[in-house]
């Protein structure tokens, strides 16, 4: 029995000798508290499962896509006073891409996409910076911002609420304590107006916005209200990865 042909670690060399891909996916994740009833490893296995279904439904329509192994470790330097937060820096992050990328690039892959499931991560400077080296076309994309939450979640939440409960209810339930071990995932907000506005930005320290890890209240949280977003993330995710196989990178703008 084969593996699935768009997920390259379940994939043979059988297989891949035989196929031109054209989109390569690098689902990259965290390794963090999210409040206390959703694992550490939440950001990975959300990234790892949106990222597979997005490249099931591309594979299915045509676009040879494939997923790579997540990354499991993401920027989290304001963190590090909780136990077990693995931070990795953006300089180590930067690297791995290079790597990566640069592994891609001899074999046809002609596009990379980064497949974001971590607040703290910012690949866009990373990317800016690779742009120039590698005849590769590199872009990032957040999942949880490919659609829009408010018509799924009475409040979505920002860490470990509404929104990222429901999505692990669904996709991994039982790693899912009960929801009467939650905190309600209250954020203390920046005194500074720029800061709360947004229009100014610091890295927050997580351990005085929010006493359970949490931001955003999880009560709220069900599998169906998981299953239904997810969907919907994916079949768009799914739509852009199906346009970016077929892009032809020398015509790019209309
Ligand atoms: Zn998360």
């Amino acid at each position: 029995m084969a593996g699935r042909p768009y997920i390259l670690s379940e994939t043979t060399w059988y297989d891949v000798a035989r196929t031109t891909y054209e989109v390569a996916v690098l689902p990259w994740g965290a390794t963090e508290a999210h409040n206390y009833h959703l694992p550490y490893g939440t950001d990975t296995i959300e990234s790892e499962h949106l990222a597979a279904e997005s490249a099931r439904r591309a594979w299915e329509a045509g676009a040879r896509v494939v997923v790579l192994p997540a990354i499991p470790f993401g920027v989290n330097t304001t963190q590090l006073d909780i136990p077990l937060c693995i931070n990795m820096n953006p300089s180590t992050q930067s690297a791995i891409l290079r790597d990566v990328a640069r592994a891609l690039a001899p074999h046809g892959v002609r596009k990379l996409v980064i497949f974001n499931g971590h607040g703290g991560n910012d690949f866009r400077p990373l990317i800016r910076e690779l742009y120039p080296e590698l005849p590769l076309f590199l872009c990032t994309l957040d999942w949880y911002k490919a659609v829009d939450p408010r018509s799924f979640f009475t409040d979505p939440g920002d860490h470990a609420g509404e929104l990222e409960t429901s999505v692990v209810q669904h996709i991994a339930p039982e790693l899912v304590r009960p929801l009467s071990d939650a905190g309600s995932g209250h954020e203390r907000r920046w005194r500074l107006s720029a800061l709360r506005e947004g229009w100014a930005w610091a890295p927050r320290q997580w351990t005085r916005v929010t006493a359970d890890t949490g931001i955003g209240d999880p009560a709220a949280a069900t599998p169906e209200k998981g299953r239904r977003y997810a969907d919907a993330v994916a079949a768009r995710i799914a739509d852009f990865f199906i346009e970016l196989a077929a892009a032809d990178l020398n015509d790019l703008y209309a």
